[in-house]
């Protein structure tokens, strides 16, 4: 295969390779956000259970003791019934009493559904800091694994750059130039492999028989007539070893 050719086949490579760990470097810090956004949602969820559950013991307990006064003057009417006079006080009172006592007897309802509603809560609660106890470790677990994938994916970064170097110091100048140029223009490929069907695997146009031909032979430095790109042999890839 022409020299340059090889040598861009194989710049290609080690580029598409730091474009890979360039790519996982860059979403890094949106995976450790998006970590701790589910730990802070399982948090949210559980005060706000916490939250929900005392403020439904507080209306409870503001019920109760609503109840707890009806009754007093419950008590109190009940006394004053053996002191009336006539029969009109007495039915005055009695009445009052049988309001009061309906009375209690709504607020008791709402209390017992409010107790329900705080047994619903508390059972949720416990599931909810179940879920948060599991999720913490899963997610401390899971941050460090990112953090030294990380780690070892800058390693590698710093190698395939290293490889890159030299690679590129045998390319000859001005085909490194257009090279580079297309890798920032043509998505971060350069160069196209032709396969079987006379194609550029690139932009899929068909190329015409004679330069099939002459890039079939790996002895031409072709570019794409439409996307540009440099044009190689996809299954010469095996002849380069015995280069
Ligand atoms: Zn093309």
């Amino acid at each position: 295969m022409n020299k340059t050719l090889q040598a861009l086949v194989k710049l290609q490579d080690v580029d598409t390779s730091i474009q890979e760990i360039q790519r996982k470097i860059y979403v890094f810090p949106e995976t450790m956000k998006q970590l701790d956004k589910l730990l802070a949602e399982n948090e949210q969820k559980v005060e706000a259970l916490k939250t929900s559950i005392e403020e439904q013991e507080k209306l409870r307990r503001v019920k109760e003791r609503e109840v707890e006064m009806q009754n007093e003057h419950i008590r109190r009417y009940q006394g004053q019934l053996l002191q009336v006079k006539t029969n009109k006080e007495y039915s005055a009172l009695l009445l009052e009493i049988k309001t009061l006592k309906s009375k209690n007897s709504l607020i008791e309802d709402d209390i017992l559904e409010l107790m329900e509603s705080i047994e619903r809560a508390k059972h949720s609660l416990g599931i909810s800091q179940k879920d948060l106890e599991r999720n913490r470790v899963r997610i401390q677990q899971e941050k460090e694994i990112q953090e030294k994938s990380l780690t070892e994916i800058q390693n590698t970064l710093e190698k395939e750059q290293q490889r890159r170097k030299i690679l590129a110091e045998d390319v000859d100048a001005g085909a490194l130039r257009e090279y580079t140029k297309l890798l920032n223009l043509r998505n971060g490929v350069a160069i196209s492999a032709v396969e079987e069907d006379g194609v550029c695997t690139g932009c899929h146009v068909a190329l015409t028989p004679q330069m099939f031909a002459e890039i079939k032979t790996g002895n031409y430095l072709h570019r794409c007539p439409i996307c540009f790109r440099f044009l190689y042999w996809a299954n010469s890839e095996n002849q380069q070893e015995d280069m």
